[in-house]
């Protein structure tokens, strides 16, 4: 067992090096930090190959896959984003790969679409009920229990029932690791603050993880409030929901009357879940982390922000990490803040253009 750990270990470590493009930087945002006060840094998970932090637990699971013996890798995504890292982590693999998508975010997010088709694997079109994150999830899930002996399920995030959660945060865990060393680095000292968007909360464990311990370090994990709080208009599941089961776990859940999770919206398709990590709900009742929101038009504003102060474009879902962050350096001017920028915007870029772009000076 010894042995098998420890080249487990040692594979992911080359792995994350010379495949993934680890360790990614940090990066003060100088810019930035003028305009709102305080010291933002960004750790660049949009530099991690395929753009995104996903890619970390992906090689992750599909590592163990490979220990394991399996054929295929079963999964949902949302955004894409989650898909395109497995489908890249079944081809360096030399393993099967499907994806469940539905049909709703397959329209929105085609060019991941495209890419998980070039990298091999085959996406399966989900078209019951809203069609997006949650209903993928109960369509893989199912997929995965028609032959659990050569198939393994690998979950796009911290959620879902034991062990699942806590592997998910294990694998995202490095850029915690890595966030804080060189932050200590740059600095000589600890970040005041961290923040990091909340969908199902991997990006956020993976950073968090290592500052837990560390009392005078606040802690920030920022959810979608979407077009308002009104039920169906966002997915701030800590802000609005209440105890509940979804998908084999207990968490804060939207919910309606009746207990079934309750249509959300983000303009972040990564964001857009009515449900959020096992951890996290604890660790928001033990107040240990602060969820917090961000809407619609404040994550656009940060979207275009980033982009055209720092020169990088963040993902939406991180856009909305970003916003938060410009507001608590305003409140917070002598503090430092380190947000985990956790993907970059090139997916999304057809999207914001066509619906917004006039609203930022973009004509053709
Ligand atoms: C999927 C995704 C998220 C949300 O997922 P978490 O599990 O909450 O991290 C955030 N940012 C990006 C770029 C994503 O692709």
């Amino acid at each position: 067992m010894e042995n098998t750990s420890h080249d487990f270990i040692t594979e992911l470590r080359s792995i994350r090096k010379h495949f993934q493009g680890r360790p990614t930087p940090v990066y003060y945002a100088k810019t930035l930090s003028e305009k709102y006060g305080g010291r933002i840094y960004l750790k660049r998970e949009d530099l991690n190959h395929t753009g995104a932090h996903k890619l970390n637990h992906c090689m992750g699971e599909a590592l163990l896959a490979k220990y394991l013996g399996k054929k295929k890798l079963i999964a949902e995504t949302g955004a894409g984003q989650h898909g395109v890292a497995l489908a890249t982590a079944a081809a360096y693999f030399g393993l099967e790969c499907e994806i469940h998508m539905g049909e709703v975010d397959i329209v929105k997010e085609h060019p991941n679409v495209v890419r998980m088709k070039i990298l091999g694997a085959k996406v399966i079109p989900v078209t019951f009920g809203l069609k997006t994150l949650k209903e993928a999830v109960d369509s893989a899930f199912g997929a995965y229990l028609e032959d659990p002996i050569n198939s393994i399920y690998c979950i796009g995030s911290v959620v879902g029932p034991h062990p699942f959660p806590m592997m998910v945060r294990d694998f995202q865990r490095v850029v915690g690791i890595e966030a804080k060393e060189q932050y200590f680095e740059m600095t000589g000292e600890n970040p005041d603050n961290v923040v990091a968007c909340v969908g199902g909360g991997s990006n956020a464990m993976g950073i968090f993880s290592s500052f837990i311990q560390d009392e005078d370090c606040e802690l920030y994990g920022v959810e979608p409030s979407g077009k308002s709080l009104n039920l169906g208009d966002h997915a701030a599941t800590m802000t609005k929901g209440s105890p509940g089961m979804i998908h084999g776990f207990k968490c804060y859940l939207l919910q309606d009357e009746k207990g079934e999770p309750a249509p959300v919206y983000s303009i972040a398709s990564g964001l857009d879940y009515p449900g959020v990590g096992p951890e996290h709900s604890m660790l928001k009742d033990l107040g240990r982390v602060n969820y917090v929101t961000a809407n619609d038009k404040e994550t656009l504003d940060s979207f275009f922000e980033l982009s055209r102060l720092e020169g990088i474009i963040p993902a939406l879902e991180s856009a909305h990490a970003v916003a938060f962050a410009c507001k608590l350096a305003q409140e917070k001017p002598r503090q430092s803040i380190l947000v985990n920028l956790s993907g970059r915007g090139d997916k999304d870029v057809d999207f914001v253009v066509e619906n917004y772009g006039k609203d930022y000076g973009i004509k053709f």
